[in-house]
């Protein structure tokens, strides 16, 4: 049985989330927003992004202010929220919307855009354009599995859940509030069809859910089970100069950490760094302390970082070659968290 797009809506009337990027009901969604926060939202969680939100709307209330930035202020800004080609992505994009004059508002043209690939170009089409389009994430995605009850188990069964996806919007009240429909779904999977223990009693889908009725709801959508994360291993080395600056380089405009500064050190590789190894990549001879161990986890490895600590008797310039960093403040730096980790381990975490 299609579910009923009325009684979800109606259900949304009452119970939407309060989200300081969501326009109150009967006013016109801001497209700088809504784009904002689904950049912020990718792989992230909303109580995390909130603050971030509402800082980087405080230092640039539009696109042009977030386009006219330097690039290191925009990434100085996002440190600590993680998977930074997104702030890269999001200034580059921020330059092109300004220059167009402002948003596209089709999927289509969002797509060309940079950062914005089909989830994203949809949630905004619909969203702030009102285009009559679902877009498909994790929350829909739960939803939708359940509804139809697929059993097949994550990441094949993506194309099919898009599929059934697709089809919730073919009900024309749908089709009549496409904005509120994608945040209503959105909202059903966060509040009530939530990944571990649905609220099957409280959902306004509950008469035409399939895995409801056969009481499996629950245990869907079905994943093949995780590879072990690789672990790597390196080792960074925070030197202070006399003027309490750290030493610090920023990493290449590509990759894992883009753009991002961190604390000089080894290579991360497969095998632990005795001291001795690790100690042959140090911006300079000196007294090195050896502070200990942080683990950081990435999307495709686990982290560990041996941290040693050394000042130097006198100011900057003392040597050291350029491509172990400068001397600057790690206040005004970009750390993203593996290196806030290291700082904190020797009790010199910059504010964010
Ligand atoms: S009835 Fe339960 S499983 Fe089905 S959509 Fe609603 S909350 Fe999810």
């Amino acid at each position: 049985m299609t579910p009923d797009a009325s009684a979800l809506l109606r259900w949304y009337d009452h119970h939407r989330r309060i989200l300081p990027w969501r326009s109150l009901p009967g006013h016109r969604p801001d497209p700088y927003a809504v784009w904002l926060s689904e950049i912020m939202l990718q792989q992230t969680t909303v109580k995390a992004v909130i603050a971030y939100y509402e800082r980087f709307l405080t230092h640039y209330p539009t696109v042009q202010d977030l386009a006219a930035a330097p690039l290191e202020d925009v990434l100085h800004l996002w440190a600590g929220l993680g998977y930074y080609a997104r702030a890269r992505n999001l200034h580059a994009c921020a330059k092109r919307v300004s220059e167009r004059g402002g948003f596209p508002d089709t999927v289509a043209e969002l797509l060309t855009l940079p950062g914005i690939g089909a989830y994203t170009a949809r949630a905004i089409a619909a969203i702030a354009f009102g285009r009559p389009v679902v877009p498909v994430d994790g929350n829909v995605e739960r939803v939708t599995a359940r509804l139809n009850a697929i059993e097949d188990p994550l990441p094949t069964s993506r194309p099919l859940l898009a599929k059934q996806a697709a089809l919730l919007n073919d009900d024309p009240v749908a089709q009549n509030r496409p904005s509120d429909f994608a945040q209503a779904l959105f909202d059903l999977g966060a509040t009530i069809c939530t990944p571990r223990s649905p609220a099957c009693l409280t959902c306004p889908w509950q008469t035409s859910c399939i895995a409801h009725a056969r009481g499996i709801a629950a245990q869907l959508p079905a994943k093949q089970p995780r590879q072990a994360r690789p672990i790597r291993y390196g080792a960074h080395f925070l030197l202070h100069d006399n003027d309490g600056q750290i030493l610090l380089r920023t990493r290449p405009p590509t990759g894992l950490l883009g753009s991002m500064d961190e604390l000089p050190g080894t290579d991360w590789r497969s095998t632990p760094w005795t001291d001795e190894e690790a100690l042959i990549h140090a911006p300079c001879l000196t007294h090195w302390m050896r502070r200990g161990e942080i683990r950081h986890v990435f999307t495709h490895f686990t982290l560990y970082l041996t941290v040693y600590e050394a000042c130097l008797p006198q100011s900057h310039n003392a040597g050291i070659d350029s491509s172990f960093g400068t001397f600057r403040s790690a206040k005004r730096a970009a750390l993203p968290g593996v290196m806030k980790k290291c700082l904190a381990l020797t009790r010199q975490t910059p504010e964010t």
